[in-house]
């Protein structure tokens, strides 16, 4: 039975993880960089302890230092939230071999899923429906400018090991392709150190559609339906649905078994989520599988009722699923917003500093999950995220208004934020009418600015 559990982690999802360990009456603890001292896990947390300064290469991504931490304080489990670790099969590796408890899938399962070539390979095999691509490029020029007039242009080069919206390059033209290849090449083997690139169909106007899905030790599988992910900047989501205001009923189900597929075929275990694009026609593609929770899971968890960080200790606890399909419903509607300390007047530079004041919305139906409070400096090493403000109603319309009110509410001085600008993508009529794809916020950045 896992009684203490050691969160790898900062910031909100480390606040999140161990508010559900004091649920359960499991003793949470968290580990810090210098920057992070006086960091709200740090105090909510029932042990702490210093990890190094505050660079992540010698913080949260030292796996030496974690590792050392856990055995001396007798952790039976390690939660790595999201980043940072979290997709390391090394470390989920390194932290069984130490007798620990990885809160997470099989490292096999994490290294299928983390390189996209050999994820497509999987999927395909599965009989999950992937984007019209490549394999591994031929040599010879003249070959790979064949394989791309067979997809057709435009063409996506992907780095296989690319990841966080990085390492994807647009081709429109023929005469584009190889210099856009040489340099998709070394821009993967400086980000990710391997370059193997493959291509992939440009999908011209997607909806980036995930299925949440829960699987356990005893073989069950289930799937808590989808997240609406579409409004990004830069590849990078900003405000997250559910229900996708996109998809009928009969899609959502044909998703859905494909997304349980997928999760079959590598035999995972844990809270994981399969990305797909779908195009204007409702043509549905796997895009990519993250085996983590995700920053978006609380408005699953508001349509749900389920609390996913449980889940996942109560899988690596190797119990059974509490629940099953059939029991699993998916009512009325939840928005989230991501909230960062930014500049989207310049440019959206991180503005990172010391936060003078700041009030959270309350009221009914709104869930703020942060870690920033009045006097704590934002530190410039890490994601800029302040918080994610998600609000619920029975229905959509009345769910854009309650967040429109929530944000209205929420006020930060001290530093810069994106409130207004996600304001006014809630005032936006593209998104109001719910048929917006991932390129809205670039189509209408300036009427939201
Ligand atoms: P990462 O692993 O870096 O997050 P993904 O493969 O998940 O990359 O893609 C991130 C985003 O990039 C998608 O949500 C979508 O907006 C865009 N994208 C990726 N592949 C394609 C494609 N083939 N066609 C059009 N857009 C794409």
């Amino acid at each position: 039975m896992i009684k203490k559990v050691l969160v790898a982690n900062r910031g909100e999802i480390a606040v999140r993880i161990i508010r559900s360990c004091r649920e359960m009456g499991i003793r949470s603890v968290a580990v810090y960089s210098d920057a992070d001292r006086s960091s709200m896990h740090v105090r909510y947390a029932d042990e702490a302890y210093r990890l190094g300064p505050a660079a992540s290469t010698e913080s949260y991504l030292n796996i030496d230092k974690i590792l050392e931490i856990a055995k001396a304080c007798k952790t039976d489990a390690i939660h790595p939230g999201y980043g940072f670790l979290s997709e390391n099969s090394k470390f989920a590796t390194m932290v069984r071999k130490a007798g620990i408890i990885f809160i997470g899938p099989s490292a096999e399962a994490i290294d299928a899923m983390g390189d996209k070539m050999t994820a497509r390979d999987l999927m395909k095999k599965a009989g999950v429906t992937i984007v019209p691509g490549t394999d591994q490029l031929p040599e010879s020029e003249d070959e790979i400018k064949k394989l791309a007039k067979q997809i057709g242009y435009p063409v996506m080069l992907k780095a296989s090991a690319g990841g966080g919206g990085k390492g994807m390059r647009l081709v429109k033209k023929e005469k584009e392709l190889i210099p856009s290849l040489l340099r998709a090449r070394s821009e993967a083997r400086n980000a990710f150190g391997n370059e193997t690139v493959y291509m992939e169909k440009y999908l011209e106007e997607p909806h980036h559609i995930e299925f949440q899905i829960l699987a356990d030790n005893h073989g069950n599988v289930i799937h808590l339906f989808e997240r609406e992910c579409s409004v990004q900047r830069r590849h990078q989501k900003v405000v997250e649905e559910t229900p996708s205001p996109f998809i009928t009923p009969e899609l959502r189900a044909a998703m859905a078994e494909q997304a349980i597929a997928a999760a079959r075929s590598v035999n995972y275990s844990g809270a994981g989520t399969i990305e797909f694009l779908v195009d204007k026609d409702r043509n549905f593609y796997f895009l990519e599988m993250n085996t983590r929770l995700q920053v978006e899971h609380p408005i699953t968890e508001r349509v749900t009722g389920i609390d996913l960080v449980k889940a996942q200790i109560r899988i690596a606890n190797n119990e059974p699923l509490y629940y099953k399909q059939d029991e699993i419903r998916q009512y009325g509607h939840a928005i989230e917003t991501r909230i960062y300390a930014e500049d989207p007047q310049n440019n959206f530079r991180p503005s990172p500093g010391l936060v003078r004041h700041i009030s959270e919305p309350k009221g009914l139906g709104v869930r703020t999950d942060g870690y920033v409070y009045e006097g704590y400096e934002i530190p410039v090493h890490y994601d800029p995220l302040i918080s994610k403000l998600i609000v619920w109603s029975p229905t959509r319309a009345e769910a854009i208004e309650r967040m429109k009110r929530a944000l209205f509410e929420y006020k930060i001085t001290g530093v810069k934020t994106n409130i207004s600008f996600v304001q006014s993508i809630m005032e936006s009529d593209t998104f109001v009418k719910g048929n917006y794809n991932t390129h809205f916020i670039d189509n209408n950045l300036e009427e939201l600015l």
